[in-house]
């Protein structure tokens, strides 16, 4: 069978299933994209990117387009319950060599990869069968296809891990961060900078691009064997509002922005942690299988890479899927396991209260050697 009548189905449509569906598309694979979304989900936090992706992001020729939305962060305030400034975060800590909002990247992403898959929006799958030929996929809204592939790069809570490698709680690590996200009108006037406030178990920031644009905030709390219902929205609001209460800065004001959020998000900081990412025909990618935590600011980078190197290994001619899973598996683990070390290492540090500037220039003096691994060497593909 040639790549060209292969069939390929890709869960879901973020950084990593956008990235997969142009590669697999340019390897001449026909794709298909199941999102559970409407549409293709606009975040609303910002995202950083780190060594190699920059250079898959250029072999997709999205690299100038991404530059050019650069929120081009400079270093931010960390302040005290009254708003004073008692040190300054470099921007080396939080916004990588590269930082756009997720909004953005996903846009210009689908733009690419648009004409490359037939997308299925507002559907998700409900069921898999392999057997040595293909993949018969059950969806929600009652369709059922057969497929060559089927590839899980629906995220930190994966329906196709769950459905092929066992439930949630087998892979996925909290790593005791819980965090809630929005946007808010900019009433601080920050431009292309931020403010960190940070009390026993709880830390918030808010930050901005242009002035003329809104802003982001984020709510942290440190939470142990946090139970919680991923569809209660309202529930999620009030535990973050009872826990920050009586807090100061700016978080009575945040509190209320985030009741009246419409771009509200909440989860919790987690890593997926597994032996292997694929099983016979079926195979994860990105957060799905290896999320790195958010407190990596690694995810978008291995998401994209990850895509990059399977599409790659797939598209070899004189390559099997089991030949191609093992080798992007090969490629992939020292690049993640170093992610995840840094992820967790993010969270031990994350709720120290009132940091020095000798500790965060100590974090800054750390960051860009933290940015550029050895681990991984992005085989040539493409061209770039
Ligand atoms: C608060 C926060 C801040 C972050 N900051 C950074 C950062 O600074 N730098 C960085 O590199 N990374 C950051 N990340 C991580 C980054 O966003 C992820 O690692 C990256 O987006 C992974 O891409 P992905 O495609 O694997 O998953 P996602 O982007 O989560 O995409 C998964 C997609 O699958 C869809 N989906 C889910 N379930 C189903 C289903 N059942 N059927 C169909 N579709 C489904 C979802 O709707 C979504 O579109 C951050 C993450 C968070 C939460």
């Amino acid at each position: 069978m040639t790549t060209k009548s292969k069939k390929v189905l890709i869960s879901g449509a973020g950084v990593a299933g956008l990235a997969l569906a142009h590669w697999l598309d340019r390897g001449g694979f026909n794709v298909t994209v199941v999102e559970r979304a409407p549409a293709v989900r606009h975040g609303g936090y910002a995202v950083d990117f780190r060594g190699e992706a920059l250079d898959v992001l250029d072999r997709m020729d999205l690299l100038e387009r991404i530059r050019a939305l650069d929120t081009e962060m400079g270093e931010a305030a960390m302040v005290d319950a009254e708003g004073r400034q008692y040190a300054t975060l470099p921007a080396a800590v939080f916004a990588g060599d590269l930082e756009v909002p997720k909004a953005d990247l996903t846009r210009l992403l689908h733009a690419a990869a648009r004409d490359s898959a037939e997308y299925l929006f507002g559907d998700s799958i409900s069921g898999v069968e392999q057997d040595a030929d293909g993949v018969n996929v059950a969806f929600e809204s009652g369709l059922s296809r057969r497929f060559d592939l089927l590839i899980g790069a629906d995220g930190l809570h994966s329906r196709v891990r769950s459905l092929t490698f066992g439930p949630e709680e087998r892979f996925v690590r909290p790593l005791g961060i819980c965090t809630a996200i929005f946007s808010l009108p900019n009433h601080l006037g920050l431009h292309h900078t931020g403010q960190l406030y940070v009390s026993p178990g709880k830390a918030a920031n808010m930050f901005a691009g242009d002035s003329a644009g809104r802003a982001r905030a984020a709510l942290h709390l440190a939470v142990e064997d946090l139970e919680y219902d991923r569809d209660d929205t309202d529930a999620q609001r009030r535990l973050i509002a009872e826990r920050f209460d009586g807090e100061g800065w700016e978080i009575p004001r945040l509190l209320t922005e985030m009741r009246a959020a419409e771009d509200f998000w909440f989860d919790t900081n987690a890593q997926v942690i597994m032996d292997t990412w694929s099983d016979g025909r079926v195979v994860l990618l990105g957060d799905a299988g290896y999320c790195a935590a958010p407190t990596s600011g690694r995810g978008t980078s291995q998401a994209l890479i990850g895509a990059y190197v399977l599409a790659g290994e797939l598209a070899r001619p004189d390559s099997d899927h089991t030949t191609a899973f093992t080798a992007y598996e090969t490629t992939m683990r020292p690049f993640v396991t170093e992610h995840q070390a840094v992820g967790r290492e993010g969270a031990e540090r994350f709720f120290l209260p009132a940091p020095s500037q000798e500790v965060l220039d100590m974090l800054a003096a750390n960051a860009p050697e933290n940015t550029r691994t050895e681990a991984v060497r992005l085989p040539d593909y493409a061209p770039r």
